[in-house]
């Protein structure tokens, strides 16, 4: 009997292989612009395939209820220390299996069920995982958001701190999922010390950018910080949990475990300790300094083109466009991206209605594409052919269509992704 079975997969789960295969080819070919993607490195990738998948070990490096965690405790130390010395921070936890547990984590570690938090609404940039009412965070807590300023899309800091005196939350949140624009973070610290809160701070978004030194580091203002490792930070699917001192340390480890998680994901851990040791070389400044051209470009195209962005532009990877005033919902405008091999989401734009399906965003991202090796020219392109597939009067144009589809054919074929 082969109780290994060690017959290839093209052999034995042909289902699974084919599908693989496909996905590869998909991900060559088509233009990324999901700004939660990006395009690890084949030595992250590598260590997501290792057999170290196979090692079960629960507790922190020293601490462990399990023998044979010498290598592991090797691999998670390196990790905690790249994050410190990334983040410049004192405190770090790399065991988060992905960002929502990350936060999960915080609310189990601060506070009790039925306390208040106050976050940044879903409409304007928030994230599901900050009080939404379908998620543990919204009916385990008492749930309130602040909102961005109708007319601008930016952070009104003034009504935050009116509304923060009127909720009295013990915990405050910044960061979100859709906003474009640079947060105060000092600003949210003053005011969350002035009503007693907690401020926690998710940079899911932003984290690669904070590395690379392009975009300002909450690390010094928040108690705590969460991230994922995926998206601008260019690591494997997981969380972070970051914090300038050391003062929370117990709780948030035994938060995360035995709190919400079990043993941890070892093969995840090492491409976590992969991918901040990438982000700590100076090619990773260079390649953060691109994605802001890369998107600020895109954002500028896509203006001068006459499409409308909330806040008018991008501090950082992402764009939202607000297709409202046309006769597109953010779902059309996908559909249409997609079928010419541009992959993009739709979201909700500041005051967006309920229904997923009417939400009139389409929200894009320049990470993937910069890591793929696209400038200035091949964002500026990519924001011309977007504009003309959905400006109203022209996006069933079918040599446009045509045209589209031949110049990213071109532009993917241009840049290839995993050579090897
Ligand atoms: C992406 C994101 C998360 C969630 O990460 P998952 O790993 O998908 O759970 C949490 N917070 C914010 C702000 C995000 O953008």
């Amino acid at each position: 009997m082969d109780y290994f079975f060690t017959a290839s997969m093209d052999d034995s789960d042909i289902v699974i292989a084919n599908a693989l295969n496909d996905e590869k080819e998909r991900q060559q070919n088509q233009i990324e612009l999901i700004a939660s993607e990006n395009i690890v490195s084949q030595s992250v990738l590598d260590a997501l395939g290792h057999q170290i998948t196979n090692k079960t070990l629960e507790g922190y490096p020293g601490t462990r209820f399990h023998r044979g965690g010498k290598y592991a405790d090797i691999i998670e130390q390196t990790a905690i220390d790249r994050a410190c010395e990334l983040f410049q921070c004192d405190y770090a936890n790399v065991q988060p299996h992905s960002g929502s547990q990350a936060n999960l984590s915080v609310f189990l570690a601060l506070l009790n069920p039925g306390d208040k938090i106050l976050s940044l609404d879903l409409a304007s940039g928030g994230h599901l995982s900050h009080g939404y009412e379908a998620n543990i965070s919204g009916q385990w807590f008492n749930s309130h958001h602040y909102l961005v300023d109708r007319k601008t899309g930016i952070l009104d800091y003034e009504k935050i701190e009116l509304r923060a005196a009127s909720v009295r939350p013990k915990l405050i949140i910044a960061g979100g999922s859709a906003y474009p624009r640079q947060i105060d973070f000092e600003r949210m610290a003053f005011i969350a010390k002035k009503v007693d809160a907690l401020l926690l701070v998710d940079m899911a978004h932003t984290a690669g950018l904070v590395a690379g030194g392009v975009h300002p580091s909450p690390v010094a203002h928040a108690d705590i910080v969460t991230c994922t490792t995926t998206k601008t930070l260019r690591g494997p699917r997981g969380g972070l949990l970051l914090s300038k001192n050391k003062k929370w340390l117990k709780q948030l480890n035994s938060a995360v475990f035995p709190g919400i998680q079990g043993s941890l994901h070892t093969q995840i851990i090492a491409a976590k300790a992969v991918c901040l040791g990438e982000a700590l070389r100076p090619e990773f400044k260079l390649y953060t300094r691109q994605i802001l051209s890369n998107a600020a470009q895109l954002a500028n195209t896509l203006l001068d083109c006459g499409i409308k962005l909330v806040s008018q532009g991008t501090d950082t990877h992402l764009v939202l466009l607000d297709l409202s005033g046309t006769d597109m919902t953010g779902k059309m405008a996908e559909d249409i991206l997609e079928s010419v091999n541009i992959t993009s989401n739709k979201n909700p734009v500041p005051f967006d209605q309920k229904n997923p399906g009417k939400w009139r965003g389409l929200r894009l991202g320049a990470a993937a594409a910069t890591t793929r090796g696209f400038a200035e020219k091949e964002f500026k392109e990519i924001g011309e052919i977007i504009a003309g597939l959905l400006l109203p009067s022209e996006f069933h144009e079918n040599k446009l269509f045509l045209d589209a589809k031949r110049i990213v054919q071109k532009l993917c074929q241009d840049f290839p992704i995993y050579q090897k």
